[in-house]
């Protein structure tokens, strides 16, 4: 008996290590190799100005837009396996991320709340209105945020993971809504804009915001352009920021997912080209992005949660780099446009 127990304690031992060593391990493959997905197949692609575009793209990045460049050129929005895979639905923690702008999204997409004396901005409201109450709420909560003080929802475009939760907020808070005309066209379609989003309700029919026009808290200004491409209406935000008092002017390009057909990508080059010109005579020199992964926003934000920044809030690119980050969005869409057979000349 004495023996027996003097035996089973290392065999135990050896079954605990083993059961840590299985859960590092990843989880059994569900499908033979045959049946993983494929990259996306560009048949109709035009090689010689993809190759062409990617280069412009690419000197244009140089090293610091490197992992920008990847993202937007080389894995393309059109190839859904690879951009659901990184752009997977996670719960990343809320960050304050300049003095008066705090990060409330999850991993797939973004939310925004700009805290001001009079109230709160949200930019955005996740996929549906349970993700409005169990993330975006308690994300604001954490950072101190009284939801009660939302006074305006504004939503970059008609897709649904940006406004899914927005008529929560609506209904709960009494917040205003805010989307260009076009857009909440969109909303209010039978199709909901489109993807799995048919079943959401939309909020009710609120502000229509005009490019050039502006939401205003007391002495906050946020302009308002409608840039479409992503979608018709798409809308892109200029607001200030302050980084530990200091003002910079942040620039929000609603679309820089890009478009999804030939007509739709040109659209994207042409208001790409137009914000260039709206963002550098504001001297916009902060990029925000709807989407973390459009400019590796969750990692960024992990830096600051750290204390690790060394001084430099990493969302503060300058005036010159952030014209650079907008110029490879735009040989991005070329290299879009090429890949659908089309040529942006
Ligand atoms: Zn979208």
């Amino acid at each position: 008996m004495e023996r027996t127990t003097r035996r089973s304690i290392p065999l135990l031992a050896m079954l605990c290590a083993g059961t840590a060593a299985m859960a590092q391990m990843p989880p059994p493959h569900p499908a033979a190799p045959s049946a993983y997905p494929a990259q996306a197949a560009y048949p109709k692609e035009n090689r010689e100005a993809v190759g062409r575009y990617l280069a412009e793209g690419r000197k244009l990045a140089g090293v610091d837009l490197e992992a920008d460049f990847n993202w937007r050129c080389l894995i393309s929005p059109l190839d859904k396996n690879i951009v659901f895979g990184v752009q997977h639905d996670g719960l990343v923690p809320a960050t304050r991320v300049f003095d008066n702008l705090y990060a409330i999204g999850q991993n797939a997409v973004s939310a925004w709340a700009i805290d001001t004396p009079q109230g709160i901005i949200v930019i955005d409201a996740l996929n549906n209105p349970d993700e409005a109450r169990d993330i975006l709420v308690p994300n604001m909560q954490k950072l101190g945020l009284d939801p009660k003080r939302i006074k305006y929802v504004v939503i970059t475009h008609g897709h649904g993971d940006h406004w899914g939760g927005a008529k929560f907020l609506q209904d709960t808070y009494g917040a205003r809504v805010v989307a260009s005309a076009t857009d909440w066209g969109m909303m209010e379609s039978p199709s909901r804009g489109g993807g799995p989003f048919a079943s959401l309700v939309p909020p009710k029919h609120d502000i229509e915001v005009k490019d050039g026009d502006s939401v205003t808290l007391g002495d906050f200004t946020m302009k308002t352009y409608i840039t479409p491409g992503h979608t018709p209406g798409t809308l892109s935000l200029v607001f200030p920021v302050f980084d530990k008092g200091v003002r910079h002017n942040a620039g929000l390009m609603g679309g820089t997912g890009g478009g999804s057909s030939p007509e739709a990508a040109r659209q994207q080059i042409a208001s790409l080209a137009r914000w260039q010109g709206i963002t550098k005579a504001a001297s916009v020199d902060v990029l925000v992005t709807n989407h973390p992964v459009h400019m590796a926003a969750t990692e960024k934000e992990a830096l600051i949660r750290y204390g690790a920044t060394g001084g430099n809030n990493p969302f503060i690119y300058g005036v010159d780099k952030y014209q650079r980050y907008m110029g490879v969005m735009s040989a991005c869409s070329r290299v879009q446009l090429a890949r659908m057979g089309e040529n942006a000349e």
